[in-house]
Formats: structure tokens, C-alpha cells, sequence
């Protein structure tokens, strides 16, 4: 850490708060697939983790970071590294006690079966089904598409230092030559992200036993000579109660009381502080880091709040996003504040660790040129930082050229034609009631959509897509290769749809689909044919475990050039008689697995996506398709951190899926399809959707998540998924005949549709073929007993 000479002007110093893991050509995956797999063993493993963790740092140090951290590398998640290092390992591990192998913690990261670690269509995975340990149950970190494995806590739990990994990871830098301040998940945090093994007893009573742990860290720490620690306690960026606000002043307390020899850089970010920002002034910290992207609004108010002798960490450029900073613009908004500050009591930062973009936007050689100019990844990053610290402490002259290039830069995107489409704008932003409106009420489409349908009760279906085999996922990768030329790879994809049509009116399926072969992935392929969309070759970030995606970047103004399913969706129906169903990913789903523009607001940007989707459903309606589903499984995942943002941000969602699916008449059919764990937060909003039909995940906790739909008696027409797609097991009739009874029971019985829980694409096709003959037999069950 640079310690900070007497020269009459010191230059601030810049940190990272923590770097992608992943390695630049996602070395940490390969290393990890091959170790799983047995080619390599745990020493080679061990190693390769270990030049990614020195080459990140070296990267960093050449890059002028100052205040670089350790223990922000994770073999999987950060989270179940907190898990291990204080031993929170359920018994099912098997855990003796003494240090905590990796097949240990492999074990709770994946389960200890070889084939676990499957994963659901939706990219999130899940898994852990079958015999064997089940791995850590898993969800996402805050608003983030990173999850972590949920800690789990018994109601006798003990802790103890079980793993000295962050010990290691500060030695292991110290001997490469770099003083680093490592990073642990704060205790308040870590308990608030767990949750109880039974009932009874509330996990944040266990902190007088898990404290005693961190204090024999930290004090470790300071005995191998670390200077300052970064605890991240994100939790302050959420709601506190009473209970965690209490939480958070024992354990600052006793830190400062029990260590005064390390300093504490108390690390909140995702969002302000909000009213916490009295709290955190009056804990016991060295230094505090605010999030100032995400909680811009509290620039001089939560710097005014910190004791002059507190560090602010100022989290100026913006850690979860992608966009090049206009380095001008920032400095005139800190600037006052710098000035009111000691250089020494400051730092500057990305808004909360850069696990969240990508590496180097340098490995891009294939991006537009004006689009890649307006970038900036984790490296790009740094520089930024560094630059702000030379223009703070030397003045802007001292950086005049960066600053002349980043203001044409930033001058160019603002008024840049690939960017600004004046007719898109206005569409979304003159929205006439009408608009977001289906003509009639449900009751009066339903009659309609009956005598056009001609469906039985209990009518049948599934998700959309049918299992991704090697086959079609090897002619695809053929293709985008150039050795497959377009006829082939699309006589090859008409040849499995057919077969997919043709076996499901063969077992009685009755509302088809077409089995989305055509698709790569569920947003990519709606991006690759929208304008406003661009893609990246290297850009991973991790999701969770070994698995990353690279999500689309939207960059400009999002119009739809041409139709983009109807080709598919026509073909398909021209095979049968049946409906076929249309297939589409929704606004919200399509905002928020993707990186969004920063100079739109993201209601404004989805508001585009979903009229270039009501075009497609229009389109798909003129062409003959009856049914269509506008799939919207991210839309609970975008409900904001503070419950008093939710309102607004349901209002815009719900708007943007009614003008996707509002241009059709009453007879065409609107599906939608959610799978997730909870829908009491969003029931009314979902209500509000006014879908004819919508499908839902609740297979796995035997219908318990109906539970939302019953008490608020969602009026339209509903099916629970009744086979868990996530399993390779196939459900037998009975199985999901007393799944239906149970809905039955809850449900008026003209309300009930039957299909699996989500796509059907990670599945092998005996096991989808037996299960759902399995459905369609257990619908004729119910059918006979009307
Ligand atoms: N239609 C998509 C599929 O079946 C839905 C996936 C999802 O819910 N995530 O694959
Ligand atoms: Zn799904």
C-alpha cells in the first residue's frame, strides 16, 4: 500500500476493491473443468490459481493501483469462501473438522455427484438432485447476476478459523513484493446473505459466536502485517432493521476494540447509504467507501456525514457497467469535494468490486471502432482511476491530453448517429394508454380465444425449447464457423423442428411449439437481430461457480430491422394443425441480462425493446401463429435493493410487457413464463400483466408457490409447472397427477394449464419424451375426472 510520503501534495491513492477472477482467456474455468474431470490434479489446480492471482496483481501495480487487494480471488464464490473460513459446513459435508479440503468445498459448491451442476434454461442454474451430497443452495448476489452459495446456519452452530485462506492469499502477495488489503465479506453481511437450517432461532444471534472467528483473522492479519483490512458489508446498501443496524455497532465496536491495530476500510456499495449514513459515520472505522455511481445522490451528503479523520473511499467510476467515465464531467463533481478533504483521508475507486465486467477491452479486436472507443473494462478502469488521482492531486494539466481524448470521446457518443434514432425515441416516449393495453378484458379474450382454440380442460404444453443435443449444438458451432454453409445448417434445423412437431402431436401434446433449435441462447438471439445490440468475444463474467456469460451490450437506440422469429414460428405451424406457439424473450428479461446504456434511462431503454417486440408479436399474429409467449423469467430479479424503488420500477415492467403483448386482437393468446422461487413480492404486478396464460415454476416446492396465485385469485389462466425440469428424473403419472389434484384444489379447474416448470433445452430427449408422455397421460387422468 503506498504509504503516503510528506511531499507537499500526495497523490490520492486508487484501489480496486477487488478484480475478475476469471483469468483473460477464462483460464480459472478451464483449470477447474480439467480438475473436475481428473486431467489435472489439486497441485496443478492450486498452481494455476495462483499465476492468475500474481498476474492480477502485477497487472494492477503496473497499472498505478495503490491500495491493490488480496483474497478476492475464489477458487467459486467469495461467499463460500466466508462459509469455510469461519466453518459454517453443514454436517451433510462431513466436514471433521481441522483444515477444509477442496473436495470438501467443491462438494458444497456443487454437490459430490460427478454429474452435477446442471443448469436450467434460464442460465441460472440449478441442480443438486438425485442421491449424493447436494451442493450449497445458491442465489443471486444483490441485484447482481452473480450468485453466491447461501451459508447455511444450525440453530448450535460453531465457528471456527477453518480455513486461513485470506492468511495465505496476503502472505503469498507480500512475498511477490505487494503490500495488499485484504478482502473479507463483512460478519453482518455474511449472516444477513445465509439462512436458517430449521425455524426457530434467527441467524444474527449467532454473531456473538461468529465474531470471536473474525477477530482471530484480523488479528492474524495484523501479526503477518497488514495495515488495513476491506470489509465489504453491502447489507448497508438495503433496508436495515433494528436488529442489523444493532449487529453493525457490536461488531465495529469490537473490532476497533479488540484489533486497534488494524485499520478497517469499511466497504458499502450497490447503492447510497441512504438514512444508514448516520450509522456508519459514528462506527468505529479508519475509512469508509461509498458507492458514487449507484448512490450519486449522496456525494456531499454522506462525505459530510464522515468524521474528518475517516478515509473516504470515493467509488467514482462505475464497477457494474461498462462505459467508458467522461473523465471532465467527474472531475467537476468531485472536485469541491477533494478540495474540502484531506489528499490523505482519501482514495479513489470503482463504485464496488470490478467482478462484475469484464477484463480487457483491449482483447476486442473485433468490436466497432466508435463503440469500442465509448467502453472501458476492469483495466480501462484502473487507468481511468489513475488519471482522476493525477488530475486531483497535479491538476488537469498534468493529464491534459487523456482529458482532450476522453472529452471527444464522450462529446462523439453523445450525438452520435449509431446511437440516436429519433423515430425510436419518439415511440417510447409518447406511449398512449392504448398502447399498453389489450382490447378487451380477460374475460370477454377468453371466450374469443376458446372458440377460435377449441383447447380441452387441462390443455397441455410446454416451455419453448426442446433439448440443445450435441447435434444441434455442434451444427451450430459448425455454422457460426463457416463449415456448415446456411442451406445445410437451416435443412438440418427445419429436419428437428419437424421431428419436434411430429413427436408431439404424436404423444397428444396440445398447444405445440417449435422446439427453439435456431437459438444460441434466449437473449443473444433476439440481440444479434436487433439494432442497438453488440456482443463481445471475451468479455465473461463470472455468474456463478465455473459458469460465465457475456452478456449483449446495449449501446443505442433498440429497433427491430426485420421480423426475427416469424420465419421459424410460420414454418413450424405450416407442419400441423395444432396451435404452435410463439416464442419470445421479454423486455425486462432482455434489459437485464444484458449490459445497458448509461445515458438513457433504463425504463426509457426497455420501453424500446418491448415496441420492437410488439412489432414481432404483430408480425407473428399476421402470419397465422394464435398463441404467442413473451417469456419474462429476470423480471423479479430487477426489483430494486430498497423496497421503496419497487413500485416504480414494477410500474415501468409491467407497462414495457403490456406494449409488447397489447398489439394483437382479442383472439390471439398471450403466454408468459416465470420460473422462480417467489411471487408474493410481484403478484399484483403480475396480476397487472394481464397475460391470457401464464406459466410458473413450482414442481420443486410441490406447489407451494401457488400459494401467491390462490390468495390473491389470479384471475386469468394459469399452469403449474408440474415437472422439474431441473432433474434428470422423469416424474410418473401419479407424481404429477397429485400435483395437479393439489392445484385442483386451489385453483377453479378451467384455470389449469399442464406443463414442465421452464425450457426444456438442458434435458436429454428420453428423459423429456418419457416425462412428458407421462403429462399428457396425467392431463387425460384429470380430464376424465371433470
Ligand atoms: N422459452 C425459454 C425456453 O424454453 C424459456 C427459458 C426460461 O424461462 N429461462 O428455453
Ligand atoms: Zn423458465
Amino acid at each position: 500500500m503506498s504509504t503516503l510520503s510528506s511531499a507537499t501534495k500526495s497523490s490520492i491513492p486508487v484501489s480496486t476493491l477487488g478484480v475478475p477472477r476469471i483469468g483473460l482467456r477464462r483460464e480459472l474455468k478451464a483449470a477447474l473443468e480439467q480438475f473436475w474431470s481428473g486431467k489435472i490434479n489439486q497441485a496443478a489446480l492450486l498452481e494455476i490459481a495462483a499465476q492468475l492471482r500474481a498476474a492480477s496483481w502485477k497487472r494492477q501495480h503496473e497499472l498505478g493501483v495503490t491500495i491493490i487487494p488480496s483474497n478476492d480471488f475464489s477458487l467459486y464464490d467469495h461467499v463460500l469462501d466466508t462459509s469455510v473460513m469461519v466453518g459454517a459446513i453443514p454436517a451433510i459435508y462431513g466436514w471433521a473438522g481441522g483444515p477444509v479440503s477442496l473436495e470438501t468445498y467443491f462438494a458444497m459448491a456443487r454437490g459430490s455427484q460427478t454429474d452435477v451442476g446442471e443448469h436450467g434454461a434460464c442460465g441460472h442454474g440449478d441442480h443438486h438432485h438425485g442421491h449424493g451430497v447436494p451442493a450449497q443452495e445458491m442465489t443471486k448476489w444483490f441485484d447482481t447476476n452473480y450468485h453466491y452459495m447461501v451459508p447455511e446456519f444450525s440453530r448450535d452452530q460453531k465457528f471456527s478459523l477453518a480455513s486461513t485462506k485470506v492468511i495465505d492469499e496476503y502472505r503469498e502477495a507480500k512475498a511477490l513484493g505487494y503490500q495488499t488489503r485484504p478482502v473479507l465479506v463483512g460478519p453482518v453481511t455474511f449472516l444477513k446473505l445465509g439462512k436458517e437450517a430449521s425455524e426457530g432461532f434467527d441467524r444474527l444471534s449467532l454473531l456473538p459466536k461468529l465474531l470471536p472467528v473474525y477477530v482471530e483473522v484480523l488479528k492474524q492479519l495484523a501479526a503477518e502485517g497488514a495495515e488495513w483490512v476491506q470489509l465489504d458489508e453491502p447489507c448497508l446498501a438495503l433496508d436495515c432493521d433494528a436488529a442489523t443496524v444493532a449487529a453493525l455497532k457490536t461488531v465495529y465496536s469490537e473490532f476497533a476494540l479488540k484489533v486497534p491495530g488494524i485499520k478497517i476500510m469499511l466497504a458499502t456499495y450497490f447503492g447510497g447509504l441512504g438514512e444508514n449514513v448516520n450509522l456508519v459515520a459514528r462506527l468505529p472505522v479508519a475509512g469508509v467507501h461509498l458507492d458514487l455511481v449507484r448512490g450519486k445522490q449522496q456525494l456531499s451528503t454522506a462525505s459530510q456525514a464522515m468524521p474528518a479523520d475517516v478515509v473516504l473511499s470515493l467509488g467514482v467510476i462505475d464497477g457494474r457497467n461498462i462505459w467508458r467515465t467522461d473523465l471532465s464531467k467527474l472531475l467537476n463533481e468531485i472536485e469541491p469535494l477533494v478540495e474540502s478533504r484531506e489528499p490523505d483521508r482519501l482514495q479513489l475507486a470503482p463504485s464496488c468490486s470490478m467482478l462484475h465486467v469484464p477484463i480487457d477491452l483491449n482483447q476486442e479486436a473485433d468490436l466497432d471502432p466508435d463503440l469500442k472507443s465509448w467502453l472501458s473494462f476492469s483495466v480501462q478502469k484502473m487507468v481511468e482511476l489513475t488519471t482522476l488521482s493525477h488530475a486531483l492531486s497535479l491538476g488537469r494539466d498534468s493529464v491534459s491530453e487523456v482529458l482532450r481524448v476522453s472529452d471527444a470521446i464522450a462529446k462523439k457518443r453523445a450525438s452520435s448517429p449509431k446511437i440516436h434514432n429519433p423515430a425510436v425515441k419518439r415511440r417510447a416516449e409518447n406511449i398512449s394508454p392504448e398502447v399498453a393495453r389489450r382490447n378487451s378484458p380477460f374475460a370477454q379474450r377468453r371466450r374469443l380465444q376458446g372458440d377460435v382454440l377449441d383447447l380441452p380442460a387441462f390443455p397441455t404444453t410446454t416451455i419453448g425449447s426442446f433439448p440443445q443435443t450435441e447435434e444441434v449444438r455442434k451444427a451450430r458451432a459448425a455454422h457460426v464457423k463457416g463449415a456448415l454453409d446456411d442451406a445445410s445448417y437451416n435443412a438440418f434445423l427445419r429436419r428437428e423442428t419437424e421431428a419436434a412437431v411430429r413427436w408431439q402431436e404424436d404423444i397428444g401434446i396440445d398447444v405445440l411449439v417449435h422446439g427453439e433449435f435456431e437459438r444460441n441462447d434466449m437473449v443473444q438471439y433476439f440481440g444479434e437481430q436487433l439494432s442497438g445490440y453488440a456482443f463481445t468475444k471475451h468479455g465473461w463474467v463470472q455468474s456463478y461457480g465455473s459458469r460465465y456469460v457475456r452478456p449483449p451490450i446495449i449501446f443505442g437506440d433498440v429497433s427491430r430491422p426485420k421480423p426475427m422469429t416469424v420465419e421459424w414460428s410460420s414454418y413450424a405451424q405450416s407442419l400441423t394443425k395444432r396451435p404452435m406457439k410463439g416464442m419470445l424473450t421479454g423486455p425486462v428479461t432482455m434489459l437485464q441480462w444484458s449490459f445497458v446504456r448509461d445515458d438513457l434511462s433504463r425504463d426509457q431503454v426497455c420501453r424500446q425493446i418491448a415496441f420492437a417486440l410488439r412489432d414481432e408479436v404483430v408480425d407473428l399474429e399476421k402470419s397465422g401463429i394464435g398463441v404467442i409467449q413473451v417469456d419474462e423469467p429476470a423480471l423479479r430479479e430487477g426489483l430494486p435493493l430498497r423496497k421503496a424503488d419497487w413500485k416504480a420500477y414494477l410500474d415501468w415492467a409491467v407497462e414495457c410487457f403490456r406494449i409488447s403483448a397489447g398489439g394483437v386482437t382479442d383472439q390471439t393468446q398471450i403466454h408468459t413464463h416465470m420460473c422462480y422461487a417467489e411471487f408474493n413480492d410481484i403478484i399484483d404486478a403480475i396480476g397487472a400483466m394481464d397475460a391470457d396464460v401464464i406459466s410458473i415454476e413450482t414442481s420443486r416446492s410441490k406447489m407451494e408457490l401457488l400459494d401467491a396465485f390462490v390468495n390473491y385469485k389470479y384471475p386469468n389462466e394459469i399452469g403449474p409447472g408440474v415437472y422439474d425440469i431441473h432433474s434428470p428424473r422423469v416424474p410418473d403419472v401419479s407424481e404429477m397427477t397429485a400435483l395437479i389434484d393439489k392445484a385442483r384444489r386451489n385453483l377453479s379447474p378451467d384455470q389449469i394449464w399442464i406443463n414442465p416448470d421452464c425450457g426444456l433445452k438442458t434435458r436429454k430427449w428420453p428423459e423429456v419424451k418419457a416425462a412428458l408422455s407421462n403429462m399428457v397421460e396425467a392431463a387425460k387422468l384429470a380430464r376424465s375426472l371433470q
